[in-house]
């Protein structure tokens, strides 16, 4: 098999798993040894500095994969009543709060383990890019076509949404207390607010008038048994295989989320089939976000809500304090990172940093190993950052798409058109929209 086949399978095994269809552990675990040996062989020959960085990342990827599923499977053993992690975010929003601290405290004073099995892999990662002459660091800032200097505008926006964020907890009715955490201000986020609307046929309609082919993407809207993904959306091989699920649960996080995965598909089904496949596969993930996050804010914009009777203040209201809440924790987990990555911090000062992070963003201060149980924080190397570089990316574009064609783009094919054309380079869109921000 080649490079293209093994990433194209891989994908659809990952597709199926989270989709609860049959799939192999056992194939996962081939291809993902076979990439990792193919990439060893072609990154001595790589000349280009983000085809080495792309094949560094599947070595490193490899190498942790044991300790990854072993993390994961600590995390899974941690009970509380019938409260694990895996039903925890369900269980949030109609719990007492009371329960919620007790839940909270069982898997902070239980994560010994976890954090044990995750030091390793940080160690294990570090390891492999040191082996190439590489660092984690600057291997994302390289990739991403940014600089250091990232974090400080990150910084100044965090602290830019702090007074609009400081109002989440009145508007909620909870109290500032590390247990009514990121997960669980999510989870309520939208309480009380009347939305009943299904986001495909309103999805549809926008990807129409701005000439996106909905009907090359295999959408799976239905809910079943094992099927354990909320929403997400794999492109086993982009701009022919794009897929798109999501559980039909209502509510406006649904109505959002499916936009922010359809925006997502779009940009997969209109990436140009002449540029390389890894090129295609693997898009920094400040890029791939932007086109996620623009779709979102069609959902979240007051002229189109109008526009779809879905308007209300106090909806408004919600999306203002989504957004600050958002940029403010964000903040905090993208400097917490770059702290520990850039070699400010050791790891066993993680915890501690991020929850003092957390005190100056958001004004709670949890337990140190909190940050064992944010699923970005704690499962991915970096990747935190990136959500932010994107919604800095989609702000340049909102104006130019507002400047170009009306406060009501999403209705226009040209603007349709412009958007695509940072679509179709696929992985280089980072060097048109790096120098945006
Ligand atoms: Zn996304």
């Amino acid at each position: 098999m080649n490079i293209k086949e093994i990433c194209r399978k891989l994908s659809i095994q990952h597709f199926r798993m989270y989709s609860g269809f049959s799939y192999s552990e056992e194939k996962i675990n081939t291809y993902q040894k076979e990439l990792a040996v193919i990439s060893k062989r072609l990154i001595h020959k790589a000349d280009d500095k983000q085809y080495k960085l792309w094949l560094l990342g599947n070595i490193a990827e490899y190498s942790q994969t044991k300790l990854f599923l072993q993390q994961i499977k600590e995390r899974s053993k941690l009970h509380y009543k019938k409260i694990n992690y895996a039903n925890w975010k369900m269980w949030l929003p109609n719990s007492k709060e009371e329960e919620r601290k007790k839940v909270l405290d069982y898997f902070i004073g239980n994560s010994s383990k976890i954090k044990k099995v995750l030091k390793k892999r940080y160690e294990k990662i570090s390891e492999v890019y040191f082996r190439y002459g590489e660092s984690v660091l600057d291997s994302f800032l390289t990739t991403e076509n940014l600089s250091e200097d990232i974090f400080k505008k990150i910084k100044s926006l965090g602290i830019k949404y702090k007074p609009t964020f400081k109002k989440a907890w009145k508007t909620l009715g909870v109290s500032k207390e590390y247990w009514n955490e990121y997960y669980y201000l999510g989870s309520i986020l939208y309480k009380n607010i009347n939305f009943h609307l299904e986001p495909k046929k309103y999805v549809k309609r926008i990807y129409k008038s701005m000439g996106f082919p909905f009907g090359k993407i295999m959408v799976d809207d239905r809910d079943r048994k094992n099927k354990f993904g909320f929403a997400y959306c794999f492109w086993p091989n982009p701009p022919y295989d794009v897929r798109v699920s999501y559980k039909p649960v209502g509510g406006f996080n649904m109505f959002e989320t499916a936009f922010h995965e359809f925006g997502h598909a779009a940009h997969a089904v209109s990436m140009s089939p002449n540029v390389p496949f890894w090129k295609r596969f693997e898009v920094p993930s400040g890029v791939a976000e932007t086109f996620s996050e623009l779709f979102e804010s069609i959902s979240t914009n007051k002229t189109y809500l109008k526009s779809i009777n879905a308007f209300s203040p106090e909806l408004q209201k919600r999306i203002e304090l989504s957004r600050a809440k958002f940029l403010t924790f964000y903040a905090a987990n993208s400097l917490v990172k770059y702290k520990y990555w850039s070699g400010e911090i050791k790891f066993d000062e993680i915890g501690s940093e991020y929850s003092s992070l957390l005190k100056k963003f958001v004004g709670i201060e949890p337990p140190e190993d909190y940050w064992l149980f944010h699923h970005i924080l704690s499962e991915f190397t970096i990747y935190s950052p990136s959500y932010v570089v994107a919604d800095m990316h989609k702000n340049w574009m909102l104006k130019k798409l507002k400047n170009k064609f009306g406060r009501e783009w999403w209705n226009s094919r040209d603007a349709g058109s412009f958007i695509k054309s940072f679509m179709a380079p696929a992985y280089d869109a980072n060097f048109m929209l790096g120098s945006t921000i």
